[in-house]
């Protein structure tokens, strides 16, 4: 007999428990990919590999609540989200987010949203921070100073091309740069991450003609086409968000600019894709790249709400137009699953 007692408090505990999980809650959380590609040189760690995406859509199938990214908005300003409620997002519009993420997000049934570069569809480019990986890594050999940058580059070093050995595990979160390659470039990110964009495309050109580097995309580092971003807004679970038109860090343009950057995306992407785009993610997303004018500028082009790349877990009273995402990094299901349940806990 002394056992039932015990046994009812567990039996209490676990429908405690139970009414706890089934509650609604006041939180959920934004997660932010970028790029479904790899193992390879991925200086910005941007790719989750397709391996670990798959294992990372397993997770959430099985021990989340992934929820549509309007649906999880409404149900959040509602403080009526499910328990572990997530939602899939994307930014940039790589093409590998309709071969690589897409089947895979459908395959696991999560719905997701891609916040595409309107203006980079059809250029024919790639991402200013693709293009400058390619010119510090691709040319053998690299004469003089690069102009318009002030770093520690010599030029003796630039008759070496950095060594293959090492690269691939090589990222701008490590401590040490193995060459002056690397050292070039995160000088060269540096100096272009918050520059308006007519002059970042000014000085990209400059830095290409100074490495022999041609204009172009590789297929590895494309974003969609027309035909793709529709595709992509036809895919099962897919909706799509703007992202600007050239990613710039809105809060450095002038008011006029960030009315252009929100309002021309938002119209070009609905025209393409025939479907309301209400949500916009900015560039970088960070809190200088999203003033008091930004979010102004974001309103009167007709959104509904802006997602930051603040990390941090979406609460009810979290504002609209800076909702906070959690970078997702190329980690395999364990860690996927440990990093969720400790912003779940916080
Ligand atoms: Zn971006």
């Amino acid at each position: 007999m002394s056992t039932i007692p015990g046994l009812w408090h567990t039996q209490r505990a676990v429908k405690a428990l139970g009414t706890v999980v089934r509650r609604r809650s006041r939180r959920g959380l934004v997660l932010l990919y970028h790029r479904v590609a790899g193992p390879r040189f991925d200086p910005q760690l941007l790719d989750v590999t397709p391996q670990n995406f798959d294992a990372q859509m397993r997770v959430l199938s099985e021990r989340m609540e992934p929820l549509a990214l309007s649906e999880f908005e409404k149900l959040r300003r509602a403080g009526k989200l499910p328990a572990r409620a997530v939602a899939v997002t994307f930014d940039d519009g790589y093409a590998d987010n309709l071969y690589a993420a897409a089947p895979r997000l459908n395959a696991n049934g999560i719905p997701a949203t891609v916040f595409v570069t309107a203006g980079m569809i059809g250029s024919g480019r790639e991402f200013w921070w693709d293009e400058v990986e390619r010119i510090a890594f691709m040319p053998r050999v690299l004469n003089g100073m690069p102009p318009a940058l002030s770093i520690p580059w010599r030029i003796e070093d630039g008759a070496a091309i950095a060594a293959e050995d090492g690269r691939m595990e090589w990222n701008v979160a490590a401590r040490v740069d193995p060459s002056s390659r690397h050292r070039l470039y995160r000088g060269m990110v540096a100096a272009l991450r918050r520059m308006p964009t007519t002059e970042r495309d000014v000085l990209v050109s400059r830095w290409r003609d100074w490495s022999g580097v041609t204009e172009g995309a590789r297929e590895s580092h494309r974003t969609v086409s027309t035909k793709e971003v529709i595709a992509l807004a036809e895919a099962r679970g897919v909706s799509i968000g703007a992202h600007t038109m050239t990613h710039p860090s809105l809060a450095q343009l002038s008011a006029t600019e960030q009315a252009h950057e929100l309002r021309d995306s938002r119209r070009w992407l609905e025209t393409t894709i025939a479907k309301p785009v209400t949500a916009v993610a900015y560039p970088y997303g960070e809190s200088a790249d999203v003033s008091a004018i930004t979010v102004a500028a974001a309103r009167t082009a007709g959104f509904d709400t802006g997602y930051s790349n603040i990390g941090g877990t979406a609460w009810r009273w979290s504002s609209r137009w800076r909702v906070p995402r959690i970078l997702v990094r190329d980690w395999d299901a364990v860690t996927f699953l440990a990093q969720l349940d400790r912003w779940f806990v916080e």
